[in-house]
């Protein structure tokens, strides 16, 4: 049956509209949504009674000013989808609704855990940790929808919250073209021939790594396999990295391992792992 879906456009709105709400599923976002949001919005109206989306932009997170300024927006079209999906509650913060009181220590991430990305945009993790902090004190979901496209991501908010709230992390599966790229918002800053492209170095990190298990020498092949990819494609790749998945210690064992990959095609940054 059809529902109006209330829009939350700051926090007085939020708490008078969830503070009679039970078994809440929350998926947070920064908008443009694509497939990859919608399947973690459907698990979500599936499993939960209630479900809140969330688009923001998030300028803590971005160790670059010209990502930030390029990211995509695309608000109009966001809460057309998001009307049709049914979803009860959208919250659209402005920066004082998150950012309305100070920490009283700032967010630090493990040595062990600045690898990947988090070596590679440095405070871009502090900045989700502490957003997704901020957004989970004020709208107390049962549980957060997120998803495997951005593992690292994953795994560290879940340590993070898991030790201050009682809200479970859901990871969902990565949402893919039929060229194999995953989705991404970032995506929409590609040309044609850019996605394609992406679609080619995916299917063959997909391939690749279907290989590995019978090989050994993983390093060599590894390096080989990067400077292939720069070569072939004129990228620059920050990182290509095989690694365990519930510690994500670089590992030499396919079991239980995943293939990271951050690359840049011009000046767009993405990411992804197999
Ligand atoms: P973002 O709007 O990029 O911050 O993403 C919001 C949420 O959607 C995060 O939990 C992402 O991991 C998830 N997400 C983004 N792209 C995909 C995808 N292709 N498949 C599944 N989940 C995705």
């Amino acid at each position: 049956c059809f529902i109006q879906m209330k829009i939350l456009l700051n926090n007085s709105d939020l708490n008078e509209a969830l503070h009679s709400v039970s078994n809440l599923g929350f998926v947070p976002t920064m908008g443009s949504l694509h497939n990859g949001h919608i399947s973690l919005i459907k698990r979500c109206l599936k499993e939960c009674k209630e479900t809140i989306v969330s688009i923001f932009v998030n300028p803590n997170q971005f160790n670059n000013k010209y990502d930030y300024k390029k990211y995509p927006r695309n608000y109009k079209k966001d809460l057309s989808i998001l009307k049709k999906l049914n979803v009860n509650f959208v919250f659209f913060p402005k920066k004082n609704d998150v950012y309305y009181y100070k920490r009283k220590f700032p967010i630090k991430i493990n040595l062990n855990d600045h690898i990947l990305c988090a070596k590679f945009r440095k405070g871009h993790f502090e900045g989700v940790l502490d957003v997704m902090e901020r957004l989970t004190k004020i709208i107390k979901p049962q549980k957060i929808y997120m998803g495997e496209k951005d593992f690292q991501q994953l795994y560290l908010v879940k340590k993070h919250i898991s030790k201050i709230f009682k809200s479970k992390i859901i990871s969902c599966k990565t949402i893919r073209d039929k060229n194999k790229l995953a989705l991404s918002s970032r995506n929409l800053l590609l040309n044609k021939a850019e996605i394609s492209k992406a679609g080619k170095i995916a299917r063959d990190l997909i391939f690749f790594k279907k290989k590995l298990i019978k090989k050994k020498n993983y390093k060599t092949l590894l390096l080989n396999k990067k400077k292939e990819l720069i070569n072939l494609h004129n990228i620059k790749i920050d990182y290509l990295e095989l690694r365990n998945i519930s510690n994500l210690k670089s590992t030499v064992q396919i079991r239980k391992s995943k293939l990271f990959i951050a690359y840049y095609i011009n000046r767009v940054r993405l990411i992804d792992n197999y």
